[in-house]
């Protein structure tokens, strides 16, 4: 794939951005009626990096995705996304991500190949058509591209939304769970994928729990517990906190002590 187009597409939208961070989120509260999913979460995430958002189930990871990208509203807090208010200014905020949820919910209807001339529409991507035969093939859905979203398997439906997402060049990508039910190769392609989006410039949030597989891509680590965020920063700043240089998954345990 070629991406010096996408490198001055995400370059002319930094204009705003004039702190270096692509996230903010300082003391995020969300509740959901009885239950707090968030009890004042602060982070930051810089530009151009690829950071994971890990945590035990329930620790609020996908509470916190979903309002950055201004799916629900924050109960408190303040949360800025490319430099523009998730609450306030949500429509510039939309503009300029993409959001890959675990299970994506498609247009059943729809083939293959209308998802992405939808996305193109939405979003103005001039040559889409190109642009979406690339993304196309290195999915390996090259053959599928006249299928019903209703025929596809949950592999091919998250590859879907992968192409979708990444159609647009988004600044700040949001991937959910993105390698869940995905094959080896590609778990592959999204990842390198992910390493080349954040070359050019742009950022990338994923959650995961396959903590060896986000390993080697990502340079940043949010740690959410229970509503409350126990680290963030680089990588290097929590193995030198914690005093030794473990694997992800050793980080991991070391901060939310869920070992046993
Ligand atoms: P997992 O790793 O299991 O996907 P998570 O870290 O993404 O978990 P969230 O889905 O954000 O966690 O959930 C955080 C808390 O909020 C949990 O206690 C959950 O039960 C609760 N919660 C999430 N969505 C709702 C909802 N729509 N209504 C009520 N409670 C909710």
């Amino acid at each position: 794939m070629r991406f010096h187009s996408e490198r001055r597409i995400v370059l002319s939208n930094m204009q705003n951005d004039t702190t270096g961070l692509a996230i903010e989120v300082r003391e995020f509260y969300k509740d959901y009626g009885q239950t707090v999913a968030a009890d004042g979460i602060s982070f930051s995430v810089p530009r151009g990096t690829i950071a994971t958002l890990v945590g035990p189930n329930g620790a609020g990871k996908t509470t916190t995705i979903r309002t950055l990208c201004g799916i629900l509203r924050p109960t408190s807090g303040q949360l800025s996304v490319a430099g523009f208010d998730v609450q306030t200014q949500a429509l510039l905020v939309k503009q300029r991500i993409a959001y890959v949820p675990d299970d994506p919910p498609l247009f059943e209807t729809l083939t293959v190949w209308e998802h992405l001339q939808f996305v193109a529409s939405a979003y103005n991507v001039s040559d889409w058509q190109t642009k979406s035969e690339q993304l196309l093939d290195s999915l390996r859905l090259e053959t599928k591209r006249s299928a019903l979203a209703s025929e596809l398997s949950r592999g091919m439906r998250q590859k879907i939304a992968i192409a979708c997402a990444y159609l647009h060049d988004p600044e700040v990508l949001f991937l959910d769970e993105p390698l869940t039910g995905l094959d080896p190769a590609a778990i592959r392609m999204l990842k390198k994928t992910m390493v080349q989006r954040a070359s050019t410039g742009a950022t990338v949030l994923v959650s995961s729990h396959l903590l060896a597989l986000v390993e080697d891509i990502c340079s940043h680590l949010i740690v959410l517990r229970k509503g409350k965020c126990l680290f963030s920063g680089s990588l290097q700043a929590a193995h030198e906190s914690l005093g030794h240089t473990g694997s992800l998954e050793e980080v991991f345990f070391s901060l939310t002590g869920d070992e046993e």
